[in-house]
């Protein structure tokens, strides 16, 4: 019932023409496949770039973050409008990065969902317990509150465009990934959260794994019953690997 969905974050990652070398080599390799959804989110400065060659392509293109305003003296940010503008049909949300180093809040990540939403950029919103959190047995608790936080006041005929990433962040970046089924686990328990707030409309929404997934490990998540894709970091850089990933079934 819900489609798979791959999708990469470069991070800080790429200049222009490597962006480019990257995303036309994809684009031939994952040519045909229509039975998974395919996106990358790319650093701000290669959007435009991107979205020239992926048109009429199976590859949708994504933002990294946003500011939830639309326009005004906020230098350096980027807004929902010109996101749109470069063809961006997602954007990432609340990545464990952001709230560690730019120190990203529930609440301000809850006010760039409502814009996204109101912009029609299908937000993909990042959650996930840090190890000792996970080692306290707070993994659940934790998971609870961001993706209630990060809903807050949504109107609910939005909510079926919405992923939410499930992220630990001790797997992010570190070769070390959750287990399928610890992964799975902590995923249905997010899907439980979704229904008993919101009802049926949770079925719609897609949940996915991110953390050191790899061309090796991708369809031991795809097999279980609740990941519906992943969030694709490092793996994500390289045309032949994401292709890979994307292709895993
Ligand atoms: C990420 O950046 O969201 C991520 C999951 O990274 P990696 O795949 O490199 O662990």
């Amino acid at each position: 019932m819900r489609r798979p969905f791959i999708a990469g974050n470069w991070k800080m990652h790429k200049t222009n023409s490597e962006a480019a070398e990257m995303v036309r080599e994809l684009v031939n390799l994952v040519q045909g496949v229509d039975d998974v959804d395919i996106a990358i989110c790319a650093p701000a400065t290669a959007l435009s770039t991107i979205n020239e060659l992926v048109d009429n392509t199976n590859v949708a293109l994504g933002a990294e973050n946003m500011f939830w305003k639309e326009e005004g003296a906020y230098t350096g940010e980027i807004s929902p409008l010109m996101l749109k503008d470069v063809g961006c049909e997602y954007v990432t949300l609340g990545h464990s990065e952001r709230r560690e180093y730019f120190e990203e809040t529930d609440e301000e990540v809850n006010k760039k969902v409502k814009a996204a939403l109101k912009h029609e950029i299908k937000p993909i919103i990042c959650v996930g317990e840090t190890l000792e959190e996970k080692e306290a047995g707070e993994t659940k608790e934790k998971v609870k509150s961001q993706v209630l936080n990060a809903l807050s006041d949504v109107d609910s005929n939005n909510l079926a465009i919405i992923t939410i990433a499930y992220e630990p962040i001790w797997a992010i970046g570190t070769g070390e990934s959750a287990t399928a089924e610890d992964a799975n686990e902590v995923i249905k328990y997010i899907r439980n959260v979704l229904s008993n707030e919101f009802g049926d409309v949770a079925d719609q929404m897609r949940i996915q794994y991110g953390g050191s997934v790899k061309p090796h490990n991708i369809a031991e998540f795809m097999e279980t019953s609740d990941i519906d894709g992943a969030l694709v970091g490092s793996a994500s850089l390289e045309a032949q690997s994401f292709a890979e990933i994307a292709k895993f079934s």
